[in-house]
């Protein structure tokens, strides 16, 4: 009989999976994901999904390592599985281009990702304005079809799904025992956290199937990213910036930025453009806190706030919020466990 009722709130790609492994790992707990908004429709959506990293300042090294490899690998077998189409996954080879070479030429994620090299001479030449670059393979995700495929497995492990504003986290304290919030920027006001502000993306996506390698400018304003039916090309990251509009301005700066490293897009045909909020953050929130609603602590588990990395980290940070929820079951008074 499942006994503990938990509430994920949010359906991107960090509430989804985070459903699924707790959904999966926990049988004794009935598992509901309550979001406003679902795919097609979440920030999730409109990301390019390619799994890179950028440090965060005050998270323990080994910690991001680990959620970084818990995604690459578990991203990585499915790319490499059957599932991989109807999953959404792939693999992706290309090159990130600097102007300047950065501080760090071995990033915390470089040991995991496949055939990490410095770039030639003769693979620099087709950029001049780029005196420093690295090759490499990772995985490419795609949320619009990666989270219906994380919503089928989550069902099938028994999850259930709601469509519903929460307000509050009151709303939700007399039908469920345990609360994941994984609202993204949906934490600013429903939990009150001032520290998450939207960084604004701006993207095409362009019919351009020569296309088989991408192309990422190291200081993350220039992308060319290849993916299963399109490719992305961006883009923007404007801080504090709550436009969901399309910018004229920005699609101009974006073509001229991305002709200039890939002279060939002139000839793609433009299939749509596309505009997200990132849940900014110095700092994801990966931790548990017992919270005061209606009369009762309830244990609520945070899981928010990766900015550009939400994709690339969202199995990782998946699975310290499934221990999460194990400790705040093991405290639980046994009547509720049972
Ligand atoms: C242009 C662009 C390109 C990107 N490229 C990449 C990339 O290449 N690699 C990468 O790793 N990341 C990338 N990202 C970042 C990535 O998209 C985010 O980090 C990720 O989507 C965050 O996922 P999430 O599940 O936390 O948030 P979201 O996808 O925003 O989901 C939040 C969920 O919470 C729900 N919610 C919020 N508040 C409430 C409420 N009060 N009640 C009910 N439901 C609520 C929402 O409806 C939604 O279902 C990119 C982002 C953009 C915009």
């Amino acid at each position: 009989m499942k006994s503990v009722r938990v509430a994920v709130v949010g359906a991107g790609v960090v509430g989804f999976s985070t459903a699924v492994c707790i959904a999966e790992a926990l049988p004794s707990c009935s598992v509901t994901v309550l979001a406003e908004k679902f795919s097609p429709d979440t920030t999730s959506d409109v990301a390019a999904g390619i799994v890179f990293a950028t440090a965060f300042p005050d998270i323990p090294l080994e910690r991001q390592r680990r959620w970084f490899k818990d995604s690459f690998d578990h991203l990585l077998a499915l790319a490499q599985s059957e599932e991989a189409p109807e999953a959404g996954v792939m693999m992706s080879s290309g090159y990130q281009i600097f102007r300047e070479p950065p501080a760090d030429k071995n990033p915390l994620w470089s040991e995991f990702a496949i055939g990490f090299r410095e770039m030639s001479d003769s693979e620099l030449k087709r950029f001049p304005e780029h005196t420093f670059g690295q090759a490499l393979t990772t995985v490419k995700c795609e949320c619009s079809i990666y989270l219906p495929w994380l919503e089928k497995r989550f069902r099938k492990a028994g999850g259930k799904v709601e469509q519903r504003k929460i307000n509050s986290l009151q709303e939700l304290s007399s039908s469920f025992d345990i609360i994941v919030n994984c609202s993204g920027l949906g934490s600013r006001s429903l939990v009150g956290d001032s520290a998450v502000y939207p960084v604004r993306g701006q993207v095409f996506k362009v019919e351009a199937p020569w296309l088989k390698h991408f192309i990422r400018d190291g200081d993350g304003m220039t992308y060319i990213y290849p993916g299963i039916h399109s490719v992305t090309v961006g883009g923007t990251r404007q801080q504090g910036d709550w436009r969901l509009h399309a910018d004229r301005g920005d699609s101009e700066a974006i073509l001229e930025r991305c002709c200039r490293l890939e002279p060939s897009l002139r000839g793609a045909r433009v299939l749509g453009e596309r505009v997200g909020l990132r849940p900014g953050r110095k700092n994801p929130r990966v931790e548990r806190e017992a919270v005061q609603l209606g009369g009762r602590r309830v244990p609520v588990v945070h899981n928010y706030g990766h900015g550009g990395w939400g994709v690339t980290l969202a199995w990782g940070t998946a699975r310290d919020a499934l221990g999460l929820v194990r400790q705040c079951l093991q405290e639980m008074p046994p009547r509720a466990k049972l």
